[in-house]
């Protein structure tokens, strides 16, 4: 097998390779075997940058830890229940596993794990490709294991799970590999690529809040555009949803640094009201996030009315100002320019702002009593602010008074 320890020491930092060496010699005063799994390992071959340093360790992960924090002074912190701990010393830190395998009792259902040998953890693994692993002991540092062939794939440039029933254990990896692929620019290969389509019923296995965290791993993407359009194109996005679509206009305006609520606001904002709200109960999206998207599609049967030109801006301010700002926002930039979507700007920029120099004081003083005849007097009074129809503190008392009078504004 190759051995990568040029490779690692050109990948990591000063402090991270301390930090991998230390690792590799407490480890092996302890009897234990320890390994870089997955995504650094599939990273550092491809020589792109190392995000997270994960490992697995042949033995006990926390008394590792532990073993590290007591002896050199790494900040542990463990989950017995897991049997994982994170090691942590100023800029860099691991994330250290006890090797184990997994047994899924249903689809879709969280596994079982006991601990084991590297080779059933390596077989626990989505893809080829991230089932590899480097020793980082002394006497082998560097050396590769591999037991499914993920250097080949990963010279190939192929996405490939490791036995049929991947998809049907745990369906979360149809979305893994279309984000793969369009991260690496690599291939789902044809065999895997027809199982996540004979596996499509499997999604519906996957809980809303895993689909929704799937989805928010896509929309992180720099290739989300191009990831949307692929689980759109293999049928995964109308197994959310038949209207579900990842295409055209609204893959363009989805941006990795949006509010997670833009983004899906913008995922359902082609659906009509009834879709979006199976939608939503799908991905389990509620409360707050969940109130804005139902405002999106209320604004948007607004369009209409507000597209109107010479619309006073009283009735915009009016139509929109029992609306969040975040679902107005989302539907100015879904939107086309328009004079609906010039509306919603001016509202956003101008009109939400603007108040009558007079209060509530002001007009108790001028002798009204009541609370209520107070807000509707203070709501005239903005409407003909908004209009310009008063503008100096005098022009306002005037129409107090006239409004006291029960003149007609
Ligand atoms: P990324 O660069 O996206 O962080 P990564 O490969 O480090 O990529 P993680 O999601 O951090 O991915 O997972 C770490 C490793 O755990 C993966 O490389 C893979 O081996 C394994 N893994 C993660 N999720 C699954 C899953 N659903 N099924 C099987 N193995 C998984």
């Amino acid at each position: 097998m190759p051995n990568i320890a040029e490779q690692i020491k050109k990948s990591l930092t000063q402090d991270a390779l301390a930090l991998i060496n230390n690792l590799g010699k407490t480890a092996r005063d302890l009897g234990y075997n320890i390994y870089i799994v997955g995504g650094p390992v599939r990273d550092m071959l491809l020589g792109r940058p190392i995000v997270d340093i994960d490992i697995v360790v042949e033995g006990d992960a926390i008394a590792l830890a532990r073993g590290m924090a007591k002896a050199l002074g790494y900040q542990s912190k463990t989950h017995p229940r897991f049997g994982t701990a994170n090691l942590y010393m100023s800029n860099v830190s691991a994330d250290l596993v006890t090797a184990r395998s997994e047994t899924y009792e249903k689809p879709g259902a969280l596994p079982t794990v006991t601990p084991s040998s590297l080779k059933s953890d390596l077989a626990r693994r989505d893809f080829t490709m991230n089932a590899i692993a480097a020793s980082v002991a002394p006497n082998d540092f560097g050396e590769l294991i591999d037991y499914a062939g993920g250097l080949n794939d990963l010279k190939a440039g192929l996405i490939r799970v490791l036995h049929p029933n991947s998809f049907m254990d745990d369906a979360t990896r149809i979305f893994r590999a279309v984000r793969y692929e369009q991260r690496l620019s690599f291939t789902i290969e044809p065999v895997t690529e027809g199982l996540i389509k004979q596996n499509l019923s499997m999604i519906d296995t996957i809980s809303g809040n895993r689909l929704k965290n799937e989805l928010n791993l896509i929309f992180k993407e720099d290739s989300c555009i191009k990831a949307l359009e692929r689980v759109d194109e293999l049928g995964i996005l109308k197994r959310l949803h038949p209207s579900l679509r990842g295409n055209g206009w609204l893959s363009a305006k989805l941006c990795k640094d949006c509010d997670q609520v833009i983004l899906f606001a913008l995922l359902t904002y082609n659906l009509n009201e009834e879709d979006c709200r199976d939608t939503l109960k799908r991905l389990n999206i509620s409360g707050k996030n969940g109130q804005t998207i139902k405002e999106v599609q209320k604004i948007k049967k607004e369009l209409n009315a507000l597209s109107v030109h010479n619309l006073p801006f009283s009735r915009v301010y009016r139509m929109l100002e029992n609306f969040s700002n975040e679902a107005v926002e989302v539907v100015i930039l879904a939107e086309e320019p328009s004079a609906a979507r010039q509306h919603l700007e001016l509202y956003i920029e101008e009109l939400q702002l603007i108040r009558p120099i007079l209060d509530g004081n002001d007009l108790k003083r001028m002798g009204i009593t009541t609370g209520r005849k107070i807000g509707q007097i203070l709501k005239q009074l903005t409407n003909a602010k908004l209009d310009h129809k008063v503008r100096t503190r005098g022009e306002e008392e005037r129409l107090v008074k006239s409004l006291i009078r029960g003149d007609k504004p």
